[in-house]
């Protein structure tokens, strides 16, 4: 039988395999990532925990001849599925140090002689000469690779043992096909995976599941501690109503333990029963505070990242960050806490200018009185400058998330409900005007593409004076001086919008070198429309709506002292009548 035709063969028994292992249907992406393991042998599925991993090793081991090997390093996981298997009627065991000499042996045994479909092992096994021998033994036709971030050094998780499992797959008979599932997205540890199991660059990634189309996204810059308080306010308000109105709870993540505090202490006064929350507590006091966010006493908390495992509350409504946190997928993974029961759910991001300097320094600084390696730091600097690029926005924020972690299938096309998509729609800017604009733009990557970088296209429309753009003859072009109009740094800006929209993209390596995407093609081209709002033409009105522009001009206008000291009186007055009347402010002016 061909390759093709066996694949085929193998694909039509899967239905049969799910109802053995007792699912009615595929959830969405699992047959597709099954299917794509059968025919090309080799896959990398991400999708968020939860999300029915499983399944996609377990589908295939079951159908295809021979015994499946599962790499996984979690042995009290491992000990309930290979229950669940085995109440099925699927010889399964697993294979880990915890085991006694005897069982140990009696399993080597039995799985020498074929008698599992799925063997589940521990890591640190594969060091085992004895282990790696019987490797070259066994009928194999799968290996799968649980949790496989942890064989990267970038990662959170990193485990020296994995780094073997590369090697390990090599001893492993007649070439298995090989199946690597995490939860961890980014594209860097994606790329990892895959250099250092050995599986080929060209590896089919499959991720699915990170969409979360019912949190409404937005992204601010604040000018400092009163706007910054102002926004929470709104946001609280426009997502649980006011204090003790029982619409369910919010977080609010602050970059310090001090902030975090001060925050909890404002929410008091200002009547909503808060707490606070991070690791200098006393665990009594965490403890405390974590069973009134869980039975509801609590409504709000101010918290540091620490506050996380074990929320279970799913009607978070609102999760607020007083400053960015370290990459985009520590932010989704923090936001991703709203609106757990599929009902509308806010995300607001706050960020200040001094956020960068701050986060460098914080990178840079002494770990336990060794300096960090540079290259971690650059590392950690660049999942930042992702999240900041993410916050300038220019097009719909819950797309880029998904385009940053590869999971295009699921992307809305403008979600219609974030900040963007909503200031898109609103504004007065004209779509012919911005989508002449942004095509002239891209025509000027297309002609530096696989050449230069972001900045050489930039200079190019702007009709800049470049000693590399003379050399390359790229002065004589029609291009050149496109859009001599604007700026050179507004230009920049706006390819950067090009780029988190997903139409300019850039090769890897030391000097990224920038390219049009397919997407992009079709829009240079005109057969696609340019959704993106441009970028302001002063730097402190990123990425706000034409709505939150009018608020803030109001709210910064100057007061004189007198005006000033009225005002102040005014709002104390109007706190203290909220309190005594028990309603939120904003309800009485
Ligand atoms: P992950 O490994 O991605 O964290 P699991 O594989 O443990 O997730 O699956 C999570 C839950 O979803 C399990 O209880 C599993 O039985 C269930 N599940 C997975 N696929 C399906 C399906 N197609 N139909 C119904 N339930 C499923
Ligand atoms: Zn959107």
């Amino acid at each position: 039988m061909s390759p093709a035709a066996e694949a085929s063969a193998i694909n039509e028994q899967l239905e049969e395999g799910l109802a053995l292992l007792g699912y009615e249907r595929f959830r969405p992406g699992q047959r597709e990532a099954v299917e794509t393991l059968i025919e090309e042998g080799r896959v990398l599925l991400v999708a968020p925990t939860g999300g029915g991993k499983s399944l996609t090793y377990q589908l295939p081991a079951v159908v295809l001849p021979g015994t499946t090997l599962v790499i996984s390093p979690l042995i009290a996981l491992m000990n309930d599925q290979v229950r669940a298997l085995e109440e099925r009627g699927i010889a399964a065991t697993f294979i880990a140090s915890t085991l006694s000499p005897d069982d140990m042996r009696e399993r080597l045994s039995n799985l020498r002689r074929g008698q599992y479909k799925i063997v589940y092992v521990a890591p640190e096994r594969l060091a085992f000469e004895g282990f790696r021998e019987l490797l070259s033994q066994i009928d194999c036709p799968l290996v799968a690779v649980d949790e496989a971030h942890c064989i990267s050094e970038w990662g959170h998780d990193f485990r020296p043992e994995y780094a073997q499992i590369g090697e390990m797959l090599a001893l492993v008979r007649g070439s298995p096909r090989v199946i690597a599932c995490t939860a961890t997205a980014t594209p860097v540890v994606r790329d990892e995976i895959v250099a250092k199991l050995g599986l080929g660059t060209d590896t089919p990634q499959h991720v699915r599941g990170f969409a979360r189309p019912n949190l409404r996204l937005r992204a601010a810059e604040v000018s400092g501690k009163a706007d910054r308080c102002r926004r929470v306010d709104a946001l609280l308000a426009e997502a649980l109503g006011g204090p003790g109105s029982d619409r369910g709870a919010a977080i609010i993540y602050s970059p310090t333990r001090r902030m975090a505090e001060e925050e909890a202490q404002r929410l008091i006064d200002a009547g909503w029963k808060a707490g606070s929350y991070h690791a200098g507590l006393s665990p009594n006091l965490r403890e405390s505070v974590q069973r009134g966010f869980s039975n509801g006493s609590l409504e709000v908390i101010a918290a540091t990242n620490a506050f996380g495992m074990g929320i279970d509350r799913s009607d978070v409504r609102a999760v607020i960050h007083l400053g960015p946190p370290g990459s985009i997928e520590a932010y989704y993974q923090e936001v991703g806490r709203a609106g757990r029961d599929g009902r509308d759910a806010w995300g607001l991001m706050l960020s200040a200018p001094n956020d960068m300097p701050r986060r460098r320094r914080l990178l840079e600084s002494d770990m336990d009185g060794r300096a960090p390696d540079p290259r971690v730091i650059e590392h950690k600097w660049n999942l930042f400058l992702e999240l900041m690029r993410w916050a300038e926005g220019g097009s719909c924020r819950h797309d880029a998330i998904l385009r940053y972690f590869g999971d295009e299938a699921e992307a809305l096309g403008g979600c219609g409900r974030c900040d963007v998509c909503e200031s898109l729609d609103q504004t007065e800017q004209d779509a012919e005007e911005v989508s002449l604009l942004v095509r002239k733009a891209l025509s000027g990557v297309a002609r530096v593409q696989h050449k230069f970088g972001l900045n050489a296209a930039a200079k190019l429309v702007r009709g800049a004076k470049d000693e590399r753009l003379q050399r390359a003859g790229l002065d004589q072009l029609s291009t050149y001086g496109i859009l001599k109009e604007h700026s050179e740094d507004w230009l920049t800006r706006l390819l950067r919008r090009c780029v988190t929209a997903g139409w300019v993209g850039f090769t890897g390596g030391e000097h990224p070198l920038v390219f049009l995407t397919e997407e992009g093609i079709t829009v240079m081209k005109g057969e696609r429309p340019a959704r993106l709002v441009l970028p302001p033409a002063h730097r402190p009105e990123a990425s706000e709506s034409r709505m939150a522009r009018k608020r803030k001009v109001v709210a910064s206008a100057e007061f004189s002292p007198d005006a000033k000291r009225l005002f102040d009186e005014l709002r104390a007055w109007r706190l203290q009548l909220s309190k005594d009347e028990g309603v939120p402010p904003y309800v009485i002016a």
